[in-house]
């Protein structure tokens, strides 16, 4: 490598390591991506500069084309639709993976005179590669609602074909590794691997969908820390590394924060016997208020916990509640946002959204602290969250979400819940909560609603 190359290399790995150091908090993550973006951009004038580079045609095409589909897909894209282009864009890179270790055995005539460990990186990552694209395309399907977001199995031949497609991958793997040069071999490998991306992801609910496509995202960055290795390239072993024990991470805390293990998850289930269940048919008599009155019921609380989940994003409801805070807390009335980690439909989903709103760090309290409050808390407005305060979650062992930790709202003295009918949320389950004694209904879109409370507290 040249020295203009390491050099270059070096400063993408510092930019790495500091971008992702700003996704720690969302004041600072908008910056940390520019940098980290910014280190990729010098990362790849990098690899450019590598002596042997050729074929500028295609490199400039495969840039540009890159750019034209990537920049305003990720300009345009929905807040709520944001997992599945997660998914997308993971999977592109997974299949980039895989392609590169194809061409890597063409280019070396079958690994026939490289050292073992060019072969065994060059097909780990292309199954592993091949594996992530799959399984990608797969999750986006299902959290685009384009396949069935239930678990989808083949019956009883499914698991196995599952081990079939593991292990012709494998053996293939092995004669290529024994010294067979044979190009259907590595052909073979990316196609059982693509069966087993599959047949792993078709059983997966859409509840546990984000879960799994942070695994796929790890496989991704481990991949190409496998392809790095075998191509000597250090920049794909330090990306990809840094995206496999992030996505690792991160794949580990949303399993925990939904209680389920990741073997669970992967055998399938959560999001299928939930929607299963579904239908929102709870029929039990709950009370309904007004604008009005859940604004005379807030100005005259000490303290209110603010509950946000999907149906907040959906109706984009955060910039009213913002509104609301502030004249609440201009009435001397503390205000706190309990901020369960699976709300939403995506990690970080309704911090991102608040921290748009400009609604201060400091106000959010994760679980933990959320639930210790509720108890000093006068009022909680639950808007659009369902799941994360479900109390079946600790109550009902039939319950598909028994297990899952919740914001325990019914501690506090009186709940207004903001939604638009009895409808079911992610889980497809009823809710006890909104037939609480404590609890009322604030029936409605929660934007309107949130506004005509805010027009309400002004007039107060
Ligand atoms: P939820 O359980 O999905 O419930 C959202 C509620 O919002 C619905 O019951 C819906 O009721 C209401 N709603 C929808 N649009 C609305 C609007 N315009 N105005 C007012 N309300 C509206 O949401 P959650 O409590 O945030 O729980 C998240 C769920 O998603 C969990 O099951 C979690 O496991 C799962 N999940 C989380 C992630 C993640 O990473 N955060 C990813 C995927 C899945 P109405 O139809 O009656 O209005």
């Amino acid at each position: 490598m040249t020295t203009v190359a390491s050099v270059g290399y070096l400063i993408a790995f510092s930019l790495f390591i500091v971008g992702l150091m700003g996704l720690t908090g969302p004041r600072t993550a908008v910056r940390g991506n520019a940098i980290a973006a910014a280190g990729m951009a010098v990362a790849i004038v990098s690899t450019l500069l590598l002596p042997g580079m050729g074929d500028w045609w295609l490199i400039v095409l495969g840039l540009v084309l890159g750019a034209v589909v990537g920049v305003p897909a990720a300009r345009r894209v929905k807040m709520t639709a944001m997992p599945q282009m997660v998914a997308l864009f993971n999977g592109v890179g997974g299949g980039a993976v895989a392609l590169i270790a194809w061409v890597e055995f063409r280019d070396t005539a079958g690994f026939a005179a490289e050292p073992l460990h060019v072969a065994v990186a060059s097909l780990f990552a292309a199954i592993i590669g091949s594996v992530s694209f799959w399984g990608s395309m797969i999750a986006f399907g299902k959290l685009q609602e384009w396949l069935a977001t239930r678990p989808v199995t083949l019956g009883a031949i499914h698991r196995p074909l599952t081990v079939l497609a593991v292990a012709a991958a494998l053996a293939y793997a092995i004669t290529v590794m024994a010294g067979a040069t044979s190009e259907w071999l590595v052909i073979g490998v990316l196609v059982s691997s693509a069966f087993f991306g599959v047949l792993m992801v078709l059983p997966i609910g859409g509840a546990d969908m984000p879960v799994v496509i942070s695994l796929l995202n790890a496989a991704t960055g481990l991949s190409a820390a496998a392809m790095g290795l075998a191509l000597d390239n250090t920049a794909l072993i330090v990306a990809g590394m840094l995206v496999g024990a992030s996505g690792s991470i991160l794949t580990n805390l949303m399993a925990k924060a939904m209680n389920r293990s990741l073997v669970s998850i992967l055998a399938g289930g959560f999001g299928g016997a939930a929607v299963a269940t579904g239908g929102g048919t709870d029929d039990r008599p709950v009370r309904s208020t007004s604008a009005s009155d859940a604004a005379i019921q807030l100005a005259y609380a000490n303290r209110v916990a603010v509950v946000p989940g999907y149906g907040m994003a959906v109706a984009q409801a955060q910039h009213a509640v913002r509104e609301m805070a502030d004249l609440l807390e201009g009435k001397g009335v503390t205000v706190s946002y309990a901020v369960h980690p699976v709300a939403g439909r995506m990690p970080g989903h309704m911090n991102v959204l608040l921290a748009e709103a400009d609604v201060a760090y400091e106000s959010l309290k994760d679980m933990a602290e959320s639930n210790s409050l509720f108890p000093q808390t006068d009022v909680t407005l639950v808007i659009g969250a369902n799941d994360v305060v479900n109390p079946a979650a600790r109550t009902d062992p039939a319950s598909p979400i028994y297990g899952m930790p919740i914001l325990d709202v019914a501690a506090s003295r009186s709940v207004i819940v903001l939604k638009r009918s009895m409808g079911t949320g992610f889980a497809g389950i009823d809710n006890e909560l909104f037939a609480d004694p404590r609890t009322s209904m604030l029936f409605g879109d929660a934007k309107n609603s949130v506004s005509e409370v805010v027009e309400e507290l002004k007039n107060l």
